[in-house]
């Protein structure tokens, strides 16, 4: 049953601790403009207090056995998919995508708090043969301690999670701030941590209009250990550069380039399906969604007219309604970055095979575009468009396609479809990327090590890696007579 929208708004939204600040600010719904709820506006103040309270929390939960922080992260998961299409309207409301990603992607969030609820009780030490007779030699795996935890606009859920269930997991407390664009998914969530009866101070939900203050107490107080961030790389960057002062920990998420490679022998209903499901999801707003589509000269004219079919299809509209698949995109210079994108790509003389526009009466809104004839000297192949625009690059050989893939400052995500294993293999190790889908465009699973070589970030989200980034390693040395 869907919740009517009024509802879901009526109790006011209000930060999980007192606070003197009475600052609020306006969410609205990307697609419509819509006011849909005010928040608190968390400065300086709120940060500290948050600090506070994880800190003070943190000996007691750091000491909780690890099977009970598992088991509150399952029942919080539990919460979330009970509450799965309140979850998911709020999450179309204040971010656009459709519901039907919406609700997958609060499965998708829950499934990091399963999978580190389990990863919770494998938090193993280990003992090394010493050298000598009268030696033991122990490591210990201990929590890092306060963790600040930075996530952007387009997961509002999930990449909050992925971060979150790993902290918890761990053993550490964390003070959480959302994009100011979608706050509102945060704290929902923030409330079944509550309902699910967490010890006060593990997690605070800190919305802010404006990051700098939240930023400035966090580098500056140390009782904050680590930071973990997505994001964009400009901002990764500048994150990395402030955490040397007081050298915390910092795991940084950032921008991607995704080469989508197209062999001659692969299949190609499933490559065509794949690039769908990789370039259009969250309308290209994903860290990624292939970028680059490079598709071999045997197999150009099919895939690009096979292609442009299923993406002419692809309807184009509010994410509340139900069928529409391409929401509208964040916010005013986001549809007009994409714009430009198109722009320098057809002044150059790609041509346009779907799309190319925006819908008429919303500027948001941009039709799902296929261009044909790229190169990889134009804008859409060097920059990372984060729009529903599909760039397709024509190329004749391997070793030339793994030198255009792999020609990107970023790192994160590749796509690989082929039906020979042995060249399948040697994309696999020659790509410069920290995830590779084989003959598939939803690598993404919360028990696999998520995260990007170069430019595009530092540290693993996910998987058996994910949690390690939470935990700090102790080596004893004991003298035994
Ligand atoms: P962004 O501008 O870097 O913002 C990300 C988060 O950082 C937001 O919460 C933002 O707050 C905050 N922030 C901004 N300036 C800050 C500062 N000076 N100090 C501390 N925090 C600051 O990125 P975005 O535009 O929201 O997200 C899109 C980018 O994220 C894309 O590049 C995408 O590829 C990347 N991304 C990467 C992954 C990954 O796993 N690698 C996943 C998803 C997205 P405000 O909202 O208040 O500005």
């Amino acid at each position: 049953m869907r919740t009517p929208v009024a509802e879901l708004f009526q109790t006011p939204y209000s930060l999980s601790f007192e606070s003197a600040g009475n600052a609020r600010f306006a969410v609205y719904n990307p697609a419509n403009g819509a006011f849909l709820a005010d928040v608190p506006d968390a400065g300086a103040a709120e940060t500290s207090a948050a600090i506070a309270r994880a800190y003070a929390a943190f000996p007691a939960w750091a000491a909780t056995p690890a099977i009970e922080r598992a088991n509150l992260l399952r029942r919080v998961a539990a919460l979330m998919i009970d509450r799965r299409e309140q979850l998911a309207t709020v999450m179309t409301l204040e971010q656009g995508k459709p519901l039907s990603e919406a609700r997958g992607e609060i499965a998708y969030a829950a499934s990091f708090f399963t999978w580190f609820a389990g990863e919770a009780e494998r938090v193993y030490g280990q003992l090394i043969p010493a050298s000598v007779a009268g030696k033991r030699l122990m490591v210990l795996q201990q929590p890092v301690g306060v963790c600040a935890l930075i996530t952007p606009w387009n997961f509002p859920t999930a990449m909050l999670t992925r971060k979150l269930g790993a902290a918890l997991a761990a053993g550490c407390t964390a003070v959480c701030k959302p994009a100011e664009q979608t706050p509102l998914s945060a704290l929902e969530l923030e409330k079944l941590f509550i309902e699910a009866g967490a010890p006060a101070g593990i997690v605070t939900v800190l919305p802010a209009s404006d990051p700098r203050p939240f930023a400035d107490t966090i580098f500056a107080d140390e009782r904050v250990r680590k930071i973990s961030f997505t994001g964009s790389t400009e901002i990764g960057k500048l994150l990395i550069r402030r955490s040397a002062d007081s050298v915390k920990r910092i795991s940084v998420e950032l921008g991607g380039n995704a080469p989508f490679i197209v062999f001659d022998d692969s299949n190609l209903d499933a490559a065509v399906s794949g690039a769908i499901a990789s370039k259009f999801r969250n309308a290209g707003q994903t860290c990624v969604c292939a970028n680059r589509i490079f598709v071999q000269r045997g197999i150009y004219q099919r895939f690009a007219q096979t292609f442009s079919a299923r993406v002419a299809q692809l309807r184009v509209g509010d994410g509340m309604q139900d069928g529409n698949e391409i929401g509208p995109l964040i916010d005013d210079p986001a549809a007009e970055k994409v714009a430009q994108h198109v722009a320098d790509a057809t002044d150059n003389g790609a041509r346009v095979l779907v799309g190319g526009s925006t819908l008429a009466e919303n500027k948001r809104f941009w039709m799902p575009t296929v261009l044909a004839d790229a190169r990889a000297d134009m804008l859409v192949a060097r920059e990372e468009t984060f729009g529903p625009v599909a760039p397709l690059i024509p190329f004749e050989h391997e070793t030339e396609v793994i030198g255009m893939a792999n020609n990107s400052s970023y790192g994160l995500a590749a796509y690989v479809f082929t039906q020979n294993i042995s060249r399948a293999w040697r994309m696999a190790e020659g790509l410069e990327y920290g995830i590779v889908g084989m003959n598939d465009g939803m690598p993404s699973t919360a028990q696999a090590p998520f995260g990007g070589v170069k430019q595009s970030g530092i540290g693993r989200e996910g998987g058996p890696q994910g949690i390690a980034e939470y935990l700090n390693v102790k080596y004893v040395s004991w003298g035994v007579e």
